[in-house]
C-alpha cells in the first residue's frame, strides 16, 4: 500500500471523508488522494515521492507557483516578529492600499480570512446597505458555503429555489434566487417582476466553479444595467479571477465596474485571506462605522498579507500577464492538438491562465452546457495524466491553473502527456 493510501485510510478515521474540502478526496475522478509532501515551483511531490507539473495550484492562489522566494523571504522575516496580534499592523494597510490602487471600484476594503467570508460579508452588507434581502446568483457559480449562496434553481426556475445543502434552511434559500449563467433574458425578466426585492447580484464575473466559463458579450452589462436600473447592487466574486485574469481582475479585463468585489486566493499568496470591499458610501455601513456586523480573530492576519503583498509584488512586474496568456494560450494548444489527434470531442474555455478542458461537442456557455461534459471520460484522462507526472484538477468541473513558474518545457511535458492519455481513451 502507498503512503498516501495509508495516510487516507489514517485520515477517515478521524477526518469525514478524510479531507478538510470534499473535492481533494478524488470522488469526481475515483481512486486514492494524493497526500503532497512539498512544493516547488511548477511542481508538487506526493509522500510517496513522486514528482508531478501542478496545474490545481492550490485551486488558484498559486500563481507564482509553489514556494516563491519573496513569498518564503517575507513570511519568514514576519513570523520572527509573532504571528498575529488581535490588533492594527502596517501591513493591513499596505494589503488594502494594493488592492484600492488596482481596483478603482474598491475605495474602501476590508479583510477578513476566506473568500468564503468575503462572499458572505458581501451579500450581508448588501441586504444590510438596500433594506431588501433577495440575492440572485447564477447556477454552477460558486461563492463559498454560506447558507444562503448554497443555492441552486429548483425546477421552479428562479421563483422557488431549493437549498443545495442539508441544513440550509428552506426559508433562506428561498431568498437566493439563480438564473442560468449568460443568461441575458432571464436577468432582465427577473428584474422587471422582482427588481424592487433585490438586494444584489453576485456572480463570478469568469465563472471558475463550473468549469472555466467566460461572460458572454453583454452579459456582464446586463446585470451592471439591471441592478443599477432597480437600486441593487452588483458584486463581483473575483475570488479567483481577482489578480488573475488581469491585475485589476476580470472588471478591469472587461471594463464593468461591480459596486462590491470579493477577493481571496492570490492576494494571500496560500495564506489565509479573503476580502471585500466596494464604494466609500456602501462600506461605511460595516462596524464599527455602521451597522452591519462583521469581524475576525485573524482577520488581516500578518503572515499571509505579507505573502499576499510579496505576491502581488511580484505580478506588477512589466510583461508578468503577457506571459500568464501566453502559458495559458501553450496549454489549451496543447489539449486542443491531443484532442484532435486522438478524435475526442473536446472544448476548451480559456480566459488567460485558468482553462478548463470539457469532454463534449463545445459550445460551453452555462452550468447546463457544462454538466453534458463525459465524466467518466474526464475520470480516465484524470488518472492517465497522473500516471504520466501531471496533476489536474480531481473533478470535470474545476478550473486548471498556469501559473509564473511553469516552464515552456513543462507546457510540452504537458501536452505530450494528453496526447499520450488521450489516445488509450
Ligand atoms: N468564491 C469563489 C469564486 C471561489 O472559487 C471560492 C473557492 N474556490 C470561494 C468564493 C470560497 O473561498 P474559500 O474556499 O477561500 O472560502
Amino acid at each position: 500500500m502507498s503512503r498516501s493510501h495509508e495516510l487516507m485510510k489514517a485520515a477517515e478515521r478521524v477526518i469525514p471523508g478524510g479531507v478538510n474540502s470534499p473535492v481533494r478526496a478524488f470522488r469526481g475522478v475515483g481512486g486514492q488522494p494524493l497526500f503532497v509532501a512539498r512544493g516547488e515551483g511548477s511542481r508538487i511531490t506526493d509522500v510517496d515521492g513522486r514528482t508531478y507539473i501542478d496545474f490545481v495550484g492550490s485551486w488558484g492562489p498559486l500563481i507564482l507557483g509553489h514556494a516563491p522566494a519573496a513569498v518564503v523571504e517575507a513570511v519568514t522575516e514576519t513570523v520572527r516578529g509573532g504571528t498575529s496580534y488581535g490588533a492594527p499592523t502596517e501591513l493591513e494597510v499596505r494589503m488594502a492600499e494594493a488592492i484600492v490602487a488596482a481596483y478603482p471600484s474598491m475605495e474602501m476594503v476590508r479583510l477578513v480570512s476566506s473568500g468564503t467570508e468575503a462572499a458572505m460579508s458581501a451579500i450581508r452588507l448588501a441586504r444590510g446597505a438596500t433594506g431588501r434581502d433577495l440575492l440572485v446568483k447564477f447556477d454552477g457559480g460558486y461563492h463559498g458555503h454560506a447558507d444562503s449562496l448554497l443555492v441552486k434553481a429548483g425546477s421552479g426556475g428562479a421563483t422557488f429555489s431549493i437549498p443545495d445543502s442539508r441544513g440550509v434552511p428552506a426559508a433562506l434559500a428561498a431568498l437566493t434566487a439563480t438564473l442560468e449563467f449568460n443568461d441575458v433574458a432571464g436577468v432582465r425578466e427577473l428584474f422587471r417582476r422582482r427588481g424592487h426585492e433585490i438586494a444584489a447580484v453576485i456572480v463570478e464575473p469568469v465563472a471558475g466553479n463550473m468549469g472555466v466559463v467566460g461572460p458572454a458579450p453583454g452579459f456582464l452589462e446586463t446585470l451592471r444595467d439591471a441592478t443599477t436600473g432597480h437600486g441593487a447592487l452588483l458584486i463581483f466574486d473575483e475570488v479567483i479571477t481577482g489578480f488573475r485574469v488581469a491585475y485589476g481582475g476580470a472588471q478591469e479585463r472587461y471594463g464593468v465596474r461591480p459596486d462590491l468585489t470579493c477577493l481571496g486566493k492570490i492576494i494571500g499568496g496560500g495564506l489565509p485571506v479573503g476580502a471585500y470591499g466596494g464604494r466609500r458610501e456602501i462600506m461605511a455601513n460595516v462596524a464599527p462605522l455602521g451597522g452591519v456586523y462583521q469581524a475576525g480573530t485573524l482577520s488581516g492576519n500578518p503572515l499571509a498579507v505579507a505573502a499576499g503583498l510579496a505576491t502581488l509584488a511580484a505580478l506588477r512586474m512589466p510583461g508578468v500577464y503577457d506571459r500568464l496568456e501566453h502559458l495559458g494560450a501553450n496549454t489549451e494548444r496543447g489539449l486542443k492538438e491531443a484532442a484532435r489527434s486522438a478524435g475526442i470531442p473536446l472544448t476548451v474555455n480559456r480566459v488567460g491562465s485558468m482553462l478548463t478542458a470539457f469532454f463534449c461537442d463545445g459550445p460551453v456557455t452555462d452550468y447546463t452546457s457544462a454538466r453534458r461534459a463525459d465524466t467518466k471520460r474526464y475520470a480516465a484522462f484524470f488518472h492517465g495524466m497522473l500516471e504520466r507526472g501531471v496533476y489536474l484538477a480531481p473533478s470535470q468541473f474545476e478550473a486548471a491553473f498556469v501559473s509564473l513558474a511553469h516552464s515552456d518545457a513543462d507546457l510540452e511535458h504537458a501536452a505530450r502527456a494528453a496526447a499520450e492519455a488521450l489516445s488509450t481513451l
